[in-house]
């Protein structure tokens, strides 16, 4: 389990999905990109399933409600029910129906998903701030959301109304490039109002609890691509967390990682499920894993990579140095080379 300053990844004689009794799988960027399936995304989880590992989805999203993320992800090939999908519009929900009483009326800036969730809770989705609403909810809306939403979440705010956002993810990736996402709109009326959201998604307890809450997981294993939201609610949440390298997050990231961002393993894609993860040993001043050896070099002010074999095993290699190196802090050493070295 995360404890203490991570100072490398970890290797594990088994497959992770014999390890682990769930796991916990962000979606863009680790399942899908942009609507389609990431490679060997749905073969791997289709073997660690039939292993007998439980698969569940947690996703910031919360424009879609859980059975039309199940439909996709089934249309991709993936067995899911609406079950085994958990959102940010699930947390924020719960976290309103803690604090306002059952069946109040909540101003909902955003789309299906979140009055799917507040209904689930007992709560009465309302569209204006002259509905007499408790509370206000902020989710991603979609390209097609208007302008004025923003305006009806601020007249309700400025009366003093609590609010609430599924997730500040500033930015959404989409098949045509970077959009704005949740938090930019969160900004939008942030600034307007000058008033602070209370907010449920990754990397926050809300969505966390939510996650556990629905899957019953005992021996959680997050999977996810982005080091700020999947590997940090791993790190807030206490458990284990795999990073796969075919969303957001590359080699240089991976190095400068504090220690909240830094991943229990790390591996390509998927297949890192299904396979032991290798250990990484000391050899002198640096430290091995497969063919490499990598090491950190404070007189050159760079990391250095040596050796040959998987590129995934020098990587690893050169986050113990990195990590090591900067303990509680972030790397500040040179590891260009070293990951051109690599191929990364
Ligand atoms: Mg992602």
């Amino acid at each position: 389990m995360s404890q203490g300053v991570r100072t490398s990844p970890e290797g594990s004689g088994r497959a992770l999905s014999e390890v682990y009794d769930t796991a916990l799988l962000d979606l863009d960027g680790v399942v899908y990109a942009g609507g389609e399936a990431i490679a060997h995304a749905v073969g791997s989880l289709a073997t660690a399933r039939t292993g007998g590992m439980r698969l569940a989805y947690v996703t910031n999203n919360a424009l879609r409600t859980p059975e039309a993320v199940a439909a996709h992800l089934t249309e991709l090939g993936i067995r899911a029910e609406a079950s085994d999908i958990v959102t940010s519009a699930q947390a924020v929900a719960r976290l309103i129906a803690d604090q306002v009483p059952r069946g109040a009326r909540v101003l909902v800036i955003g789309g299906e998903g979140l009055r799917v969730a507040l209904r689930e809770r007992g709560l009465e989705p309302v569209e204006s701030a002259e509905d007499e609403p408790v509370a206000v909810v902020q989710g991603y809306g979609g390209p097609e959301l208007p302008w004025g939403r923003f305006a009806e979440a601020s007249y309700a705010i400025a009366r003093g109304l609590p609010w609430f956002a599924s997730n500040t993810d500033l930015t959404i990736p989409s098949a045509r490039g970077i959009a704005p996402g949740n938090g930019a709109a969160v900004e939008v009326v942030r600034i307007a109002t000058g008033a602070e959201p209370q907010v449920a998604g990754k990397p926050l307890p809300p969505m966390h609890r939510e996650t556990i809450l629905r899957t019953g997981a005992e021996r959680p294993l997050v999977v996810g691509d982005r080091l700020d939201t999947d590997i940090e609610g791993a790190f807030n949440g206490g458990v284990d967390s795999l990073l796969v390298l075919t969303g957001v997050t590359d080699g240089a990231l991976l190095l400068a990682a504090p220690p909240r961002h830094r991943p229990t393993y790390v591996d390509a894609d998927l297949r890192g499920l299904l396979t032991g993860q290798p250990e990484i040993t000391r050899e002198g001043e640096g430290f091995r894993c497969g063919g490499w050896t990598a090491s950190a070099s404070a007189d050159a002010g760079r990391l250095e990579v040596t050796g040959d074999g998987e590129a995934l095993d020098g990587l690893r290699a050169l986050c113990a140095a990195a990590w090591t190196a900067a303990g509680e802090g972030v790397c500040e050493l040179d590891g260009g080379k070293a990951l051109a070295r690599l191929g990364l």
